[in-house]
């Protein structure tokens, strides 16, 4: 048969329900617990932060959830997305694997971040939602949503981490475009900010305290809510678009893959290509693999703790069943900003638990060398966070070509690593390092943890 390089589907093909994987999982995930009354938050609990639309899907058990039209109609500027044979790749691989895919970098932000953030800013404006606020690291997030804000006509705050707004100015120059308002966190804007910026003037800033300042800035003024780009429950559902479309493309090359590989940060781009390949395998006699690939530096999936932790690192979140790292803990500086959080979402973390899901780590280096191997074979630069998928394909071609067994591969490609090349200038002048945890530190950090079992 031919080779199908490319497989795309006419926007009357796209998807228009997301799938919620809660209405299938074997075991169900653990309540999240108030940080205070350490009981199950409840809707009311969540209300300040988000609109109830949200927080209803954050807990729905129905299967299938309608994408709204207005959403769908933005969706369609990218979507769907294109899933392609990476038949160069696979030449210079020499091995026998089919590879695949999916290329969410085609949105306007660069990455799958948009797929949750219209969605999110869609709710917030139907409740009449006038301002947003959230946090940033290297500005993926803070971009996608500065994009979705400026639809449906709602003001963004934006708190980026201090390092990162002064290392990376063009990700602040797209959230500028979009019409956003980005502060480097810790900033004068909240009591948060003003504190820490007393006891320590030159504080870098952390994801943390930036999360801190967003969602202080959010709950002291009733018309402003708050959102978060990964981790979540609904954050995961939103992304579920990328999987559906790519069942249907399968269809059409008439293959399915025996591998579906993703990068994991909090979760949200591997739950979007991989819940509909799960639900596959769990009701329809499917067999795929389902491998989350993480930062060596950064290991909560494979040697983290399965327990109570906080999303963040002041402890103002719920506490979330998960696999942690412990929420001090500081990750070293790779590239892949990214995937630099402590914990993973809680369905994620439940599927690992149960063994519906693999996990994997790969160093820093490794990835780059599979990130610009996939550029000079395929064109896509991919951002540093996709490399880690890339690094996990190679790892899997190499496997197969030991063992004589061939295989079809499937990664998403989450972004495009054009706003991240000075990450790429840092690796090819030989500066880029690996770094090693060790298991007493992680130990330490864990046990740290004031612990509820979970
Ligand atoms: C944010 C980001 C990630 C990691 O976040 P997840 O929620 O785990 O998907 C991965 N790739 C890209 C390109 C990103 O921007």
């Amino acid at each position: 048969m031919r080779k199908m390089r490319k497989v795309i589907l006419s926007e009357k093909e796209m998807p228009t329900q997301w799938y919620n994987i809660q209405a299938d999982m074997p075991n169900p995930m653990q309540p999240p617990l108030h940080p205070v009354t350490r009981q199950p938050v409840g809707p009311d609990d969540l209300a300040p932060l988000f609109p109830m639309e949200l927080i209803m899907q954050e807990v729905s058990q129905e299967r299938y959830i309608d994408i709204p039209e207005e959403v769908q109609d933005i969706y369609k500027i990218w979507r769907p997305s294109p899933l392609i044979r990476a038949i160069n790749f696979e030449k210079a691989l020499d091995a026998p694997v089919k590879i695949y895919y999916k290329n969410e970098s085609v949105s306007p932000a660069g990455s799958h971040k948009p797929n949750t953030a219209v969605p999110q800013a869609y709710y917030n404006y139907k409740e009449g939602v006038k301002k947003l606020t959230t946090e940033t690291g290297a500005g993926q997030w803070g971009s996608a949503l500065a994009f979705a804000c400026g639809f449906f006509g709602i003001e963004l705050q934006v708190f980026m981490v201090k390092v990162s707004f002064d290392q990376k100015p063009y990700r602040k120059s797209m959230m500028n475009t979009w019409n956003a308002n980005v502060v480097a966190s810790p900033s004068n804007l909240t009591q948060a900010g003003k504190k820490i910026l007393s006891e320590h003037p030159d504080s870098p800033g952390s994801l943390g305290i930036a999360i801190s300042e967003a969602i202080e800035a959010a709950v002291s003024d009733p018309g402003t809510k708050y959102s978060l780009g990964s981790v979540l429950n609904h954050v995961l559902l939103h992304q579920t678009i990328i999987g559906q479309e790519a069942l249907k493309q399968f269809e059409i090359a008439e293959d399915y893959p025996d591998v579906v590989i993703g990068c994991f940060g909090g979760g949200s781009n591997f739950a979007g290509i991989s819940f509909p390949f799960v639900r596959e395998n769990l009701t329809n006699g499917k067999s795929a693999r389902i491998v989350a690939v993480e930062p060596k530096s950064c290991p909560k999936l494979t040697r983290g703790k399965f327990t109570y932790d906080f999303g963040d690192t002041v402890g103002m979140t719920p506490l979330i069943p998960m696999f942690t790292l412990g929420h001090n803990f500081m990750p070293p500086k790779i590239h892949a900003g990214g995937l630099r959080y402590h914990g993973a979402g809680p369905i994620v973390s439940q599927l690992l638990k149960d063994k519906l899901i693999e996990a994997s780590a790969v160093p820093q280096k490794e990835c780059f060398e599979a990130g610009v191997k996939f550029a000079r074979s395929e064109g896509i630069i991919p951002a540093p966070e996709t490399t880690h998928a890339i690094a996990q394909v190679i790892r899997e071609a190499e496997q197969a070509k030991r063992e004589g067994k061939s295989k079809t591969i499937l990664f998403n490609l989450s972004g495009h690593g054009l706003v991240d090349m000075a990450a790429y200038d840092q690796y090819f002048a030989g500066g880029l390092e690996d770094f090693s945890i060790s298991q007493e530190e992680i130990e330490a950090s864990v046990r740290s943890l004031e612990v509820v079992p979970a």
